[in-house]
């Protein structure tokens, strides 16, 4: 018997015989936690509870069988790689620095529901709450966690809910990667909870929309938060991993200069020669994120992340302004292939970065670059760094003081007139070309030529969508980008939830067929993009 599984033993046994309705009042109001209490538990009280007598006997049934198969159906310790709890606890030397448990395959480490204390409430998803928490190792000493609980219904939790969340457990124990969050361990109580790496700052979406007088992120800022997710995919992509739900929501910050990729929740193994995951049914996933393939066919790769690292730059170079807001979810497929039409440069994205995310906006998965290579155009596209030698008070013209760092946006050594972004005031605009030197590089990216093609060429230049192909050369913006901000939109959580808000009006569109949070099902393939009913 172990009583540390709680009751998911219950739950299992439950959702199997098609009671999981008597999961909460099993629990709480007949106080049944192992298999051994149901001795007592008298057909009245099974009454009590509203449970009608056929359903008793296949409750009965399934009983008998769970006990002569327990030990080895044990359901939670096979999806989580087979470990025993009591050889995962660690304990470090009292006096040696704060080590954290470290993993020995399978679980990192099974936390004892009394070592973690939760405290504010940080957020929730689609399956459960986060809140801080304060893990006290057994040494004594106190970690500071995030703590998700998979969120428990009046009916329990759901399956898909319970599985996705010990899937994205399972996943998650085997990463380690510096900008990827970690998970500590795992509380197996009621509820069930995952101790994470706490990203103290909170998401870069909410980041990104925080209202004045919390400062614009700079670009050179959002530049190394794009190599940081660059190499974490990377390192996810060569572990056969597709995290299929990359968005800045999901980029959690540690420190003002560090992000982590969060939210596992949607990852999945690749599968075959073509390295792909095809969605078996219908399941939510975040429509405006997503490659033409995985909205027509439902098929995810490296490639298809690749696209939404696309989107994930243009949401942080847009202030997190929403991709194809005021575009039905169900037109979005059409208007990248039929309209090849593709998110509209942000005004503090370089040509230079844009001409990276349209690669990454190839229509065929092939031709986009991957993870790694994507690392190397970021380096190239690297806005380069100046100071100002004079103050520049022109009127039009990016304000400067002898001495501020400058950002470079645009420009090119034959234009009297570039753009940039003022490190101390953190304010985008043109200034003469003579007021600012190239800092010297000193290890700095900035070691190449500044880009050479002026802000007004730049800005009526026509990228080609097709990436490495060059066929297409048409861009255009969704219809409603001229008037976004005037849309209203709809916020669920927070800011970065209006990302999946269900769109007024979709024909067909309801909770069945955008799922809770407005995501929509992929046809199979060949079919429109629309809800299948
Ligand atoms: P989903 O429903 O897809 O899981 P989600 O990312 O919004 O979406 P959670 O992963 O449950 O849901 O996280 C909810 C919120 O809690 C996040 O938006 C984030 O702000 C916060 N959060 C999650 N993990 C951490 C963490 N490790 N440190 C700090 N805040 C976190």
């Amino acid at each position: 018997m172990l009583p540390e599984v709680g009751s998911l033993w219950l739950l299992r046994l439950l959702r199997d015989i098609q009671l999981a309705q008597f999961y909460r009042p099993i629990l709480e109001e007949l106080n049944v936690t192992r298999p051994e209490h149901f001795d007592f538990v008298r057909p009245e009280d099974l009454d009590g509870i509203g449970m009608g007598r056929p359903a008793q006997r296949r409750l009965a049934e399934a009983l008998k069988k769970h006990r002569s198969g327990f030990k080895s159906k044990n359901w939670v310790y096979k999806i989580l790689g087979g470990f025993a709890p009591e050889q995962k606890e660690t304990t470090p030397a009292p006096d040696s620095p704060l080590t954290l448990p470290e993993p020995e395959g399978g679980l990192k480490c099974l936390i004892p529901d009394g070592a973690v204390c939760r405290g504010e409430l940080l957020g929730s998803g689609c399956f459960g709450v986060v809140h801080r928490g304060l893990w006290t190792l057994p040494g004594g000493q106190s970690v500071p966690v995030a703590v998700k609980s998979l969120r428990v219904g009046p009916e329990g939790p759901v399956g898909t809910e319970l599985g996705d969340f010990l899937r994205e457990v399972s996943i998650m124990m085997n990463l380690e990667h510096p900008h990827v969050l970690r998970l500590h361990g795992l509380v197996l109580g009621q509820p069930l909870q995952m101790v994470m790496e706490l990203a103290p700052l909170g998401s870069l979406h909410a980041r990104l929309t925080a209202p004045p007088p919390t400062p614009p992120l700079p670009v050179a800022r959002l530049c190394l938060f794009l190599r940081q997710l660059a190499g974490a995919m990377a390192y996810l992509g060569a572990r056969g991993l597709v995290h299929r739900d990359l968005a800045t929501r999901n980029l959690l910050l540690a420190s003002p200069r560090t992000i982590k990729v969060a939210d596992f929740g949607l990852v999945r193994p690749l599968r075959g020669a073509r390295g792909r995951y095809v969605m078996g049914g219908p399941r939510p996933i975040p429509y405006a994120w997503c490659a033409p393939e995985s909205l027509r066919q439902g098929a995810f790769s490296s490639a298809s992340d690749v696209w939404m690292f696309g989107v994930t730059l243009w949401e942080m170079f847009s202030g997190g302004e929403e991709p194809w807001a005021g575009v039905p979810p169900y037109l979005i497929l059409q208007r990248l292939e039929q309209d090849r039409a593709r998110l509209p440069r942000p005004p503090l994205c370089s040509r230079a970065l844009y001409a990276l995310a349209l690669r990454c906006w190839a229509p065929h998965p092939a031709d986009r670059p991957s993870f790694s290579y994507l690392e190397g155009l970021l380096q190239e596209a690297w806005p380069p760094e100046g100071r100002c030698v004079r103050d520049v008070t022109e009127p039009g013209a990016l304000r400067m003081q002898t001495g501020d760092p400058i950002t470079i946006i645009e420009g090119s050594p034959d234009s009297a007139a570039w753009k940039g972004q003022n490190g101390r005031t953190f304010k985008v605009g043109s200034f003469p070309a003579s007021a600012v030197t190239l800092a010297d590089a000193g290890g700095s990216p900035a070691t190449r030529p500044v880009h050479r093609v002026s802000p007004a060429q730049g800005e009526r230049h026509q990228e080609s969508v097709d990436g490495d192909r060059g066929k297409a050369k048409l861009r255009d913006l969704p219809p409603a980008w001229g008037q976004r901000r005037n849309v209203p939109l709809q916020r669920m959580k927070g800011g970065a939830e209006r990302a999946w808000s269900h769109p007024p009006g979709v024909p067909g569109s309801t909770q069945g067929h955008w799922g809770r949070r407005g995501f929509c099902h992929p046809e199979p393939q060949g079919g429109p993009a629309l809800p299948s009913e």
